[in-house]
Formats: structure tokens, sequence, C-alpha cells
């Protein structure tokens, strides 16, 4: 089943629900003009219908392997990526002066969208050199960025993060990795650092690691840590990539999914590397590179729910058992198939236009610096990322549904997006660290930022009530009691009975979010057209579910906590 570029959306997405207009009308952003945008959208879906997506079974069935110490890729990903990097799909948002675009957030979310919808194994590696380029474009020197940055914005060169260690996972401040001074303005990294994504292959001149490690005598936790560029061959005078440096992949991991993606165990043995940010400022550097790739990896979830949607569309459109009472004759007009099929497509809606209106908010802050932004963007991460993820492997076991037994036969390529989008909540601060990331630190504002987006949707719920009575009512309801789970959650001085409920506050807030999303659809759209349909069916039975996430969010930690290990055990 080939796919399909869902331009129209982004179109409809970026003109009447997340308000592309209000980064147009910047400086910075006006030459983000629809006929770029629609340029873009109609240029990158292409090159992902026609590249990429015939890629995404041989990234499966040939993983990439490791060959005298040598990653080779997947057949055909070598093509696929110089096909990504002459499109310039690497460097959408990247500072022009060093050959990026300099476009919007916005625009590179919903390419980004695409690739990952068409094989997500690829995508991942233009990922990675994103989030590198802006970590360099904030923190690096000038020489650094002179030398590196346009070999990553022109895909020469790729880029990887490595922050994990064998006992430094989630709690990154336990890692382990060392940095020592040179003298001569390099430093030697010494340390192993394992499931690292892209960490080595066979098609670009150089591949740039960002590399987490911590300088003598420097503080245990987080504050001690430090961030190193540490390239695979050493740049010479002239900036082409010189002698080899001291860093190996050792392993490739086996995983669930993501086969034609390199998976890598580095070991660094007094590799040359050096400083990006102040010493003992990595965190916040990485950071930067973080919330490129939180966004990044929620919209992996976004794209690779359009890919299995569409996949299990197009089954249930041919595939004839039963008898219906609808006019194709095939099992789309079972009620349970299309209930199924509905909620895919309204949840791609909200996830989609969750993730946008994140991008937006980026753009936005970007443009005008303005704090309000910043904290909305801030908001807005963990939300994107988690609920994107969720949706994307919710939407992959019911395409597995939809197909019945054939959804279990690898052939279809449903069972695929299953395996490959799992880790997908994982990866990038996994979705019970992002939850706590937002009711925590986004809540350290006493619930401003949060409150700021509640009003948001109360107003444009009221408004909405004179051509939408019930929908405006269901959204504005929704609204106030998130209202109220917030300010019982900022009351709360036991962090515990914070985390205790932090999983189901985040999915409800993007549930509310995604009602109101749908809403701002519906009232674009023609009386009784499809996106108001959509609307309605995603307001009646899926915004409901918020209201029992809520009560959970607000139950604490106590009754959690109260069945202890023993007796979880026993
Ligand atoms: C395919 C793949 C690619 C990856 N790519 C990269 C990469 O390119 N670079 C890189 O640096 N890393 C990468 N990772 C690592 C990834 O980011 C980590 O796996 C992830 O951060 C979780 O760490 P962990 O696996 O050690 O799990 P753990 O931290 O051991 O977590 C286990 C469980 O405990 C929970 N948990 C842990 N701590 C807490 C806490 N404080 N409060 C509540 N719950 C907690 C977690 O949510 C999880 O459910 C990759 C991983 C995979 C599988």
């Amino acid at each position: 089943m080939p796919y399909r570029a869902p331009v129209d959306d982004f179109t409809f997405l970026f003109d009447h629900v997340v308000g592309l207009d209000q980064v147009r009308a910047t400086e910075r952003f006006e030459e983000a003009s629809s006929d770029v945008t629609a340029a873009i959208l109609t240029e990158a879906g292409k090159m992902c219908e026609e590249v990429m997506a015939p890629l995404q079974r041989n990234g499966d069935l040939k993983p990439a392997h490791l060959e005298n110490g040598v990653v080779r890729t997947s057949p055909g990903f070598a093509e696929g990526f110089k096909a990504i990097a002459d499109g310039g799909w690497i460097g959408i948002t990247a500072d022009p002066e060093h050959g990026g675009m300099g476009l919007p957030m916005a625009l590179n979310t919903a390419v980004n969208d695409m690739m990952s919808a068409s094989c997500l194994a690829l995508q991942l590696a233009p990922l990675m050199g994103q989030g590198q380029i802006e970590a360099l474009e904030h923190h690096a020197s000038d020489a650094l960025k002179e030398t590196y940055l346009p070999k990553l914005i022109s895909g020469e060169w790729t880029g990887t993060m490595n922050l994990t260690e064998p006992q430094a996972g989630s709690d990154v401040g336990a890692l382990s990795t060392k940095a020592e001074d040179n003298g001569d303005g390099s430093f030697s990294i010494t340390g192993q650092k394992i499931y690292i994504t892209w960490g080595d292959n066979d098609f670009a001149a150089n591949v740039c690691h960002l590399v987490l490690a911590r300088l003598p005598g420097a503080p245990a936790g987080t504050k001690g840590i430090s961030l190193f560029l540490v390239p695979k061959y050493i740049p010479d005078a002239d900036g082409n990539p010189g002698k080899a440096n001291s860093l190996k992949v050792v392993s490739l991991e086996h995983k669930l999914g993501l086969h034609g993606s390199p998976t890598c165990v580095m070991q660094y043995d007094g590799a040359q590397g050096w400083l990006v940010g102040p010493e003992q400022g990595g965190m916040a550097a990485m950071f930067t590179m973080m919330n490129n790739a939180r966004l990044g990896v929620g919209t992996q979830g976004v794209g690779i729910a359009e890919g299995a949607f569409q996949h299990a569309l197009a089954y249930a459109l041919d595939r004839k058992q039963g008898k219906t009472q609808g006019p194709t004759g095939s099992i789309v007009d079972h009620a349970d198939v299309r209930r199924m099929l509905a909620s895919m497509k309204a949840d791609v809606f909200a996830a989609r236009a969750i993730a946008l209106s994140c991008a937006v908010a980026i753009d936005m802050h970007t443009a005008t610096g303005a704090p309000e932004w910043k904290a909305r963007a801030a908001f807005l991460t963990p939300i994107a990322k988690a609920f994107g993820t969720d949706v994307g492997i919710d939407v992959a076991q019911q395409g597995v549904q939809v197909h019945g037994g054939m959804g279990f036969i690898e052939e279809t390529g449903a069972a695929q997006f299953c395996r490959d989008v799992r880790v997908t909540s994982i990866y990038e601060g996994t979705n019970g660290i992002q939850a706590m990331d937002l009711v925590a630190r986004k809540m350290m504002d006493g619930g401003e930022a949060a409150h700021a987006l509640i009003d948001a949707i109360e107003e444009q719920a009221e408004a909405a009530r004179e051509r939408f009575p019930r929908m405006g009512e269901a959204v504005w309801q929704a609204s106030e009691n998130l209202r109220e789970a917030t300010e019982w959650l900022v009351s709360q001085k036991d962090m515990e009975d914070r985390f205790a409920g932090a999983v189901p506050y985040l999915r409800a807030f993007a549930r509310v979010l995604g009602g109101h999303l749908h809403l701002k659809a519906a009232l674009a759209d023609a009386v009784g057209g499809p996106r108001e349909k959509l609307a309605r069916f995603y307001i009646q039975r899926l915004l409901p579910e918020h209201e029992g996430l809520l009560v959970y969010a607000q139950a604490g930690a106590k009754a959690l906590m109260a069945l202890s290990a023993d007796e979880l055990a026993a």
C-alpha cells in the first residue's frame, strides 16, 4: 500500500487551526509565505512517497549490520539519505548563514511527520542531525560552527547524540564518561555510550557525536556534566575529514523494530573532542538538542499513526466479510471497524495539531523572544512528545486489528508499524518522565502556562457555542475540569502526589487540547463537512476519556504506594 503525503491536511492545519499566519507575520519568518509552504510540502511529500516509502520494508528485512567495525546500512538507505539531504530537508530551520533555509519549525515538523510515516528508521538519521545543528547554533564556538554546521546541514556529515550509559538511562546525571583537558583547546573523552542511534553509517564522510562527559573534579549529578563534539574523523586544517579518532562501534543492538536504524554501543578511548558551551554547562546545551528531539519524536508517533491509518483504511475498503448495511460491501461498513478507523483518524488529527501548535509556539518565541511563547512551547513539548507517541503506538495496534489475521502477517506492513513505533514512548525521555516534567518543572510557575492555555481553550469554546452549542459546551466543561485538576496538582506540596497522577494528567490535557483543536477545525469547515463530522466524533466519544483520567490524576500517591514491592511480588 503506497504512502500518500497528507499535504492538504497540513495546509488546512496551518491556515485554520494552529495559526501559522501569526508566524508568517513576523519579520523573522516572513519568507514562509503560502507559496513557499505549498512548495515545501509538495516537494517533500513527493520525496517521501517516491523515495522513502519504498525503503520501509528494506530496512526491516535487511537490517543495518556491523562489518569490520563499520556499519553497513540497509539497501537503498544511502540513496534515500542523499535525497533527503539534496532536498534540503535536514536544514529547514537552520541558519541560512550556514546553508539552512531559516524557515519555521512548523514546516520542519510537517516534513518530519511525512518522513516518519514513509520510513521511520531512515528518518532518524536527519532527525539526529537537526538536533545537533540546533545545539551547535546555540552553544558552539564560532570556529566549531564554521567547520561543522555547513556539512551537517548539507548532509555531507551526520550527527548523533550520546547521553545513555548502562547505569545512566533516565538518570543522565549518573553518567561516568570522563573528559580531560588536553591543554590545546581540545579534550580527551573516555567511556562507553549505549543505544546510540545512527552511531555510524557508510554514506556520510564524517559522523559527529555530541557526547556528555564529566571533567575532573566536577560535581556529581547533572550539574557536573559538560558537552563535547567528538567527530569520527578529525577535521584537518581545511575542515576536511582527517585522521581517524579513537572511537569505535563495539556492537549493534538487535531490536524489536526499527531494524534499518543502527543502534550502536560506542566506545571512546581518549577520543579527541571539543567543548560545546561552558564547562559544566552540558545539560543546558544538550537540552537544546533534546527539546528539538522531543518534538521530533512526538512527530514520529504522528507520522507512523498516519501510515498505519492509511494502510488500515485501504485494507478495510477492500476486504469483504459478512453482511454490512453500508454501500461498499466491505468491512469498512461494519460499525466496529468504523469505530476503529474513525478513532484512528480523529487521534491522528489531534496529535498532529498538538505537535504543530508546539512548533508554532517555538517559532513565535524564536521570532519575538516573548516569554509567554517560551512558556507555551515548554509546556506543550512533553505533551506533544508523549501524546504523539502514545497515539502512534495505539493507532498502529488498531491498524493490526482492522487487518484481522492479515495484520499479524508481515507482508501487509501493519505489524512493522507496531514494532517500529514502540520505542518512541521510551527514547528521548520515557513518556513517564515527560509527564513528570509537565507536572513538576513546567508547573514551577505555579501553573501559569497551564492556565494560560486553559484560558485560550475556554475562550474559544465559549465563542464556538453559537454555531456548535453541544460541542462548545463539551469543550468548555472539559477545560473547567482541567482547570480544577491543575489547581489541585499545583497545590500539592509532596511531589510524589503530583507524580502519581502525572501520566493521566498529561493524557487528559492532550485529550482536552484535541477537543479544542478539532473544534477549531469544525468552525473552519463548511456546514456538515467532514472536519465537522470528525470533530463531533472526537468530542462525543474520545474527549470524555479526560474525566476518568482526571480522577486518577488527583488520587495522590498514598493508595498507589500502599502495595509494597514485596506485595507486588506475592
Ligand atoms: C532504539 C533506541 C534508540 C536510542 N537512541 C538513543 C540515542 O541516540 N542517544 C542516547 O543517548 N540514548 C538513546 N536511547 C536511550 C533511551 O533514551 C533510554 O533507553 C531512555 O532514556 C530510558 O532509559 P533506560 O533504558 O535506562 O530505562 P530506565 O531509566 O532504566 O527506565 C526504566 C523504567 O523506569 C522508569 N523510570 C526511570 N526513572 C524514573 C523516575 N525517576 N521516576 C519515574 N519513573 C522512572 C522509566 O520511565 C521506565 O519505565 C535509545 C534507546 C533505544 C531503545
